[in-house]
């Protein structure tokens, strides 16, 4: 995957993308797939804005199930079940805990019946060839089976739980970075640092997106048939730009954060009822906040408030991480959280679409939207797609592509490729049997734990790392402070997979910095072979380890 600026505005291309969140990167997968000439454009690295917030859980639709919306909840478990399928390294089961309250709407009764619902609607859900990847039917159980495995729980009226299955998103960054990989290797030109800036219009048909190489500042056009706006909290700055914005067309930004903290519980994730005020103000006091084990820690989230600021700007704050914390120990006394146990923090911005606006924030936070500005704004060219999920972005993108190809002029569509092809690194059939293989026949001087986390991270495509090794035994350690992260890794990155900053490496590429600070002597090392790939100078040098540096503190941008 190349970073090729100039090859951008040689043709015109049936599809640009704009956005490179998972959205805009399964779409350009999907429609690359089915044929189209497409390209995508990124304002930063692939996959950093939104993606940061998500809690990393993939459930299989049981909130759907209050409002007996059975069709999303179908959706969702199929969804489900995809993903684990074309991804079969990133994603894995996991069990959850969810305690019930009374007999009313967050009684024992009222989950029983949502569970036997969702049962049903499984009776396809469940078919993988990889047996180890099944997720098993959920079951009830007693208050006091409750209480011993969260004895931190409120106790009072308190009357059981159930343990329900879902799927953990195990390392959503290269999750992300497999669909980039997956859509350059179909054919689409993908690119990061570059921001549309502007469109250039015939009447009201948008003909050129204007283009800003962030890195330099120099400014191209890049022509095409369609364009779609999957830039999801920018959604409504972007389509500013063709100056038709639609006055009623606004989009509300929520801010939610997550915390890294020490283990809570080690088996189980658990899911416990926020007492913070936006919570009853925007989600009528329904919302839950999910604790799940994540690499030896507790992963919290995700707090809610309303954010009006520009999305730029968008920061956690000291502030932020304080009074989360209070939420968190509130919610669950157990925890006795201290602001010094916080190890690191993520957030991100939700967008709430115009359709939602009027419905609580839980039930806003669950819609999606595909809107063809033709039909509604009289803007010829142009569609806007707005994801709701991480687990759904594939249906989403499935459902965008559809709509590109009845604007290029197909009546049928081809069909989607992207049910059943393996993401770049899943081509796979069983994954515990795939990885105890390549265990066995590890090379000499790599670790089982460094060994481990290629294969968990890499899949089938672990090789591409070892190729460096062979071609420099030097990058074959580690990098200082880390016993799994290889310096092979960190070259690969900058060689293969377009990391144009230090941060891309430390943040997105590999493990280093996802629990917070990976050390000084970390930071340099990494910084010596981005610099050595990069040509960067002295000065630059500098510059992006002080960036990188700002990423671990409260209020620094990623
Ligand atoms: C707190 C929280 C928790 C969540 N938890 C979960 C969960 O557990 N499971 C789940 O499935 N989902 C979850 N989600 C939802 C999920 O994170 C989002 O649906 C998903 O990340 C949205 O991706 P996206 O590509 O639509 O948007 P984004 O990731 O926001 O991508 C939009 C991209 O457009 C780019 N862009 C903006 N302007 C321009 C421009 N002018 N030119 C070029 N590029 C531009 C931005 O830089 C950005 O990268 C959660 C969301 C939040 C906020």
């Amino acid at each position: 995957m190349k970073r090729d600026l100039a090859k951008l505005s040689r043709k015109e291309y049936d599809l640009l993308v704009i956005g490179g969140g998972i959205s805009g990167l399964c779409t350009a997968w999907d429609a690359a797939l089915r044929g189209l000439s497409v390209a995508l454009v990124e304002k930063g690295d692939f996959a950093q804005a939104t993606l940061a917030a998500t809690l990393r859980v993939v459930h299989g639709g049981l909130p759907y199930s209050r409002h007996l919306n059975l069709r999303r909840m179908r959706q969702c478990l199929r969804e489900r079940a995809v993903l684990m399928r074309i991804a079969p390294h990133l994603l894995h089961p996991l069990p959850f805990l969810l305690p019930t309250y009374g007999h009313g709407e967050q009684g024992i009764e009222v989950l029983a019946i949502a569970m036997l619902v969702n049962r049903l609607m499984r009776f396809d859900g469940n078919q993988l060839h990889d047996r180890q990847k099944s997720i098993p039917n959920g079951r009830l159980i007693s208050r006091y089976r409750c209480r011993r495995v969260l004895p931190g729980l409120e106790q009072s009226r308190l009357t059981g739980g159930a343990i329900l299955y879902g799927a953990q998103m195990c390392n959503l960054e290269r999750l992300s970075l497999s669909f980039a990989r997956s859509a350059a290797e179909a054919g689409a030109d993908v690119a990061n640092y570059a921001k549309v800036v502007g469109f250039s219009l015939d009447g009201r048909r948008v003909r050129r997106a204007k283009v800003e190489d962030v890195l330099t500042g120099e400014e191209f056009e890049i022509q095409a048939k369609v364009f779609a706006n999957i830039t999801g909290p920018w959604s409504n700055i972007v389509l500013g730009l063709t100056r038709y914005r639609p006055p009623e067309r606004t989009v509300i930004r929520s801010k939610g954060i997550q915390i890294v903290a020490p283990p809570l519980c080690e088996k189980y994730a658990f899911g416990i009822r926020s007492k913070d005020r936006h919570s009853r103000a925007l989600a009528r006091g329904r919302r839950l906040l999910f604790v799940a084990p994540w690499r030896g820690r507790s992963l919290i989230g995700a707090s809610y408030a309303p954010y009006k600021g520009d999305p730029d700007d968008f920061s956690i704050t000291e502030h932020d991480i304080a009074e989360f914390v209070v939420e968190v120990n509130a919610a669950y006394p157990g925890a006795s959280l201290k602001r010094e146990d916080v190890s690191f923090w993520h957030g991100g911005l939700r967008p709430r679409t115009h359709e939602s606006i009027g419905r609580d924030l839980l039930t806003a936070s669950l819609k999606s939207e595909i809107r063809d500005h033709a039909r509604r704004d009289h803007i010829q060219g142009l569609i806007s797609v707005v994801g709701a999920k991480y687990s759904t972005c594939r249906l989403l993108a499935e459902k965008a592509v559809d709509l590109v190809f009845r604007k290029l002029g197909y009546s049928h569509p081809p069909r989607t490729l992207t049910k059943r092809k393996p993401v770049f690194g899943g081509r796979m059939e069983r994954f515990e049997n795939y990885a105890r293989r390549v265990l066995r026949e590890r090379p000499d001087g790599i670790s089982e734990n460094a060994m481990r986390r290629l294969i968990h991270n890499h899949g089938s495509e672990y090789r591409r790392i070892l190729r460096y090794v062979e071609e420099d035994a030097g990058w074959g350690e580690t990098v200082p402070g880390s016993e799994e992260v290889l310096k092979a890794e960190v070259v690969h990155s900058v060689r293969e997979e377009m990391a144009c900053r230090l941060t891309d490496v430390v943040m997105r590429r590999t493990d280093l910095g996802c629990l917070g600070h990976p050390g000084e002597a970390a930071l340099r090392a990494c910084a010596d072979i981005v610099a050595a790939e990069l040509g960067w100078d002295e000065a630059r040098w500098k510059k992006e380890l002080a960036e990188a540096r700002m990423v671990f503190v409260p209020g620094g941008v990623r």
